[in-house]
């Protein structure tokens, strides 16, 4: 069993919006899990088999972008460039949940068409991990026909997402009422469209439609690439149970309107961010960090790790994830922090409205990209000692 203490870590942020910053120098995991964090215990150092100086350097969960399209390969067509698997781990990044892979050339809307790319989704990014990143692929498009048999056989391969409804040809809001409500009945957590999208043959639904269409995520609520107007804006945060997200390549003033609007009603726990890549303006493996840094930047008098904890421990409660948050019980994925302005302090510096450095990124406990070339350089590395 491989045992791993992290030790003389500076502030940890955990991720859990409700508590972002955790009182802890340590944190003690066996094979990939965190077992323990707080302070430091004499018998950790006894029981474990690697040992990791992290030398005062600050942690924090690796972001989860909350809104992907990854087709199933690491060909992006759209930019005929391959690797943005491990992209995003150079962008300080550790997981990618998929709202569908409609973006792909040749996508078969179709009833079988749709199962088998969830399925394939799924299993092919379970086994397919660059650098240890971890894409939830697999997302379900809605198509005419599926029917509820369909949605059980899903729930039992693992299929979990439905993807952004709006974007497939089924776009009916009565008939995907009727089909989310089923979705929803087999544990799916149901994504939606709003705003305009680059597909002419997207739909563009109002907060009223959304509301009625019932899903459980509301996505690029600041547009992407033009959000819905203000007023449809505030009323799916006012009126519906939802979670959102907002998107690196929309609008840069709504997403502070959305965060303002979430302070408003009570909803910082259901905010995350996501990158949308790739659609024709998204390719943005640091988006997610950069709307971190926007926010932090704007609003100085709130500590960055609750903006850290929307784009972690929101995303995983949400889809249900067993990583992005630093507590007991989950899988540690994380990054080391490191600033430039001023005093090497990576919140000061996303404060500035710069990138902190996240270099040296651990995944499942192991150290899987020490020099993350999108960031910023780093003062000092932590130093991995095995036994
Ligand atoms: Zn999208």
């Amino acid at each position: 069993m491989k045992k791993v203490l992290f030790k003389n870590l500076g502030t940890v942020v955990s991720g859990d919006i409700k508590n972002p910053i955790l009182d802890a120098d340590v944190i003690y995991t066996e094979d990939g899990v965190i077992k323990y964090v707080g302070k430091e215990k004499a018998e950790l150092e006894d029981q474990a088999n690697t040992i990791v100086d992290c030398k005062g350097l600050d942690v924090a969960p690796g972001l989860i972008d909350a809104h992907g399209h990854p087709p199933i390969n690491d060909f992006l067509a759209i930019y005929q460039t391959a690797g943005f698997a491990q992209n995003l781990v150079a962008s300080g990044l550790t997981s990618m949940v998929s709202v569908g892979a409609s973006n792909m050339p040749g996508f078969p809307y179709t009833v079988s068409g749709v199962k088998a790319m969830a399925v394939a989704g799924k299993q092919v990014w379970e086994n397919y991990r660059p650098a240890g990143v971890k894409i939830h692929g697999g997302a379900l498009m809605l198509v005419d026909g599926l029917q509820e048999s369909d949605f059980a056989e899903m729930q039992k391969e693992g299929i979990n997402v439905v993807g952004e409804v709006g974007q497939s040809p089924l776009q009916d809001v009565d008939a995907l009422k009727e089909m989310v409500a089923v979705a929803k009945k087999y544990d799916m957590v149901v994504t939606s469209h709003a705003g305009t999208s680059f597909c002419r043959k997207a739909a563009v639904y109002t907060a009223d439609d959304l509301l009625k269409i019932n899903p459980s995520v509301i996505c690029a609520l600041n547009g992407g690439p033009t959000p819905m107007a203000s007023k449809d804006i505030e009323k799916v945060m006012s009126d519906g149970d939802f979670y959102y997200d907002v998107l690196a390549h929309g609008s840069s003033l709504k997403i502070l309107d959305v965060y303002e609007l979430a302070v408003k009603y009570g909803k910082k726990d259901k905010l995350m961010f996501g990158s949308d890549m790739p659609s024709p303006a998204a390719y943005s493996p640091l988006g997610c960090w950069t709307i971190v840094a926007t926010l932090a930047n704007a609003y100085e008098d709130v500590h960055p790790a609750e903006f850290i904890a929307m784009g972690t421990g929101n995303v995983a409660d949400c889809y249900g994830l067993d990583h992005g948050k630093i507590a007991e019980g989950y899988k540690l994925d994380m990054v080391f922090l490191d600033g430039f302005v001023p005093d090497d302090c990576p919140f000061k510096t996303l404060q500035s409205g710069n990138m902190c450095s996240t270099s040296n990124v651990v995944i499942d406990a192991e150290l899987r990209m020490v020099r993350c070339k999108n960031v910023p350089g780093v003062s000092r590395n932590p130093e991995f000692i095995t036994k």
